[in-house]
């Protein structure tokens, strides 16, 4: 009896070990002589930023194993956790909009929006995370759940947990399109021209990795890989199996047919459009001049409010993705390549938790 309690016990630290190891993710920096090299590097760790000859990357446990065996001297860096992040923990403290839900306000505010505005929003759940949080998405458009013909478009956020501006913006944007619906012609015309798809949360389990109430401890990965480097690849291919929120994400693409969507993401402020895994001589977009038309427009229209918005990746706040930096396995490319959604990245700021 004593030795299977000690087997049991043992299993139990044993998994426990082997659990804790793989939610560690560390953060830190490297330098490169060229560019080539990061055609390697981004298929090991997942790389977060590229200035001159400096890289900023993430890896996981085994990530971080596989990448030290090719030599870069690494810099470990701290994380950017503001000291007092307030949480809302309830529905009436985000009234300002100058909290972060708990993950149970957000639950009942995204519950709230459908029933208080039936007749243009439905809540829907696309998928349940390892840790049994929900991937909500809100349909809001005129006859709600009705099928129209009308264009079906996507907002989703937070793909990297910890990058967590977009969720609160995405909020934002869903309880200004419902509360000014019947009092704006602008926005009255969006919701009944449009099918609008809104995904404030893609990785919940990151996002909350610390607890339910609060995103201190938010992450990058949702614990066992970066989801944007989940997707099947157009240049490297499949990549199963797939992480619940990817293969969610991937059937809800699937059920409906998106001909634009934005991923939110933070860290850097700038429009990122594809593609991510071809440089532009390897594979130039067919609509390569109209996403340099739509996100100057974006930009532009935002640098009327704040005139040094998207300024610290290039100079017009525009970017071809492989261009700044090369990655595999992103959605960007992933709904563009395979469901011909003109899918933008877009980087909202600059700081990833904001205060
Ligand atoms: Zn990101």
């Amino acid at each position: 009896m004593k030795l299977f309690l000690t087997i049991f016990l043992s299993i139990c630290i044993l998994s426990f070990h082997s659990f804790a190891q793989e939610t560690k993710e560390y953060y830190f920096k490297f330098n490169i002589t060229s560019r080539s090299e990061l055609d390697v590097i981004t298929d090991i760790i997942s790389i977060d930023n590229v200035l001159h000859n400096e890289v900023f990357a993430y890896a996981l446990h085994h990530e971080l194993d596989e990448f030290q065996k090719l030599g870069y001297k690494i810099e470990f860096i701290e994380r950017d956790v503001p000291k007092s992040l307030t949480m809302a923990t309830t529905v009436a403290e985000m009234n300002n909009w100058d909290r972060y839900p708990t993950y149970e306000v957000y639950r009942q505010m995204m519950k709230n929006y459908e029933s208080d505005y039936p007749a243009i929003c439905k809540l829907d759940s696309i998928g349940t995370t390892n840790d049994g949080r929900q991937l909500y998405v809100l349909n809001i458009s005129d006859n709600v759940g009705l099928e129209e013909n009308e264009p079906e478009f996507f907002y989703t956020s937070t793909i990297h947990g910890d990058e967590t501006t977009g969720y609160i913006m995405l909020l934002r944007l869903v309880d200004s399109l419902l509360s000014n619906y019947n009092t704006e012609a602008d926005i009255k015309y969006i919701v009944d021209e449009i099918n609008l798809f809104i995904n404030p949360n893609a990785n919940p389990d990151g996002t909350y990795n610390g607890g339910n109430n609060t995103v201190s401890g938010a992450i990058r990965s949702n614990g066992y890989a970066d989801l944007n480097r989940d997707y099947p690849d157009p240049r490297i291919g499949a990549n199963s199996p797939y992480q619940l929120e990817t293969q969610a994400m991937m059937n809800f693409a699937e059920d409906h047919h998106f001909i634009m969507s934005a991923n939110f993401h933070g860290g850097a402020a700038v429009m990122n459009y594809p593609w991510d895994t071809w440089y532009t001589s390897e594979n130039l977009h067919a609509d390569t001049e109209w996403f340099e038309q739509v996100c100057t427009d974006y930009v532009t229209t935002a640098r009327i409010i704040y005139a040094n918005y998207m300024n610290s990746i290039t100079s017009d706040g525009v970017t071809h993705g492989a261009t700044w930096y090369k990655i595999g396995g992103g959605r960007q490319d992933h709904m563009n390549f395979w469901h011909q959604c003109r899918e933008v990245t877009i980087e909202i700021s600059d700081s990833k938790l904001l205060a």
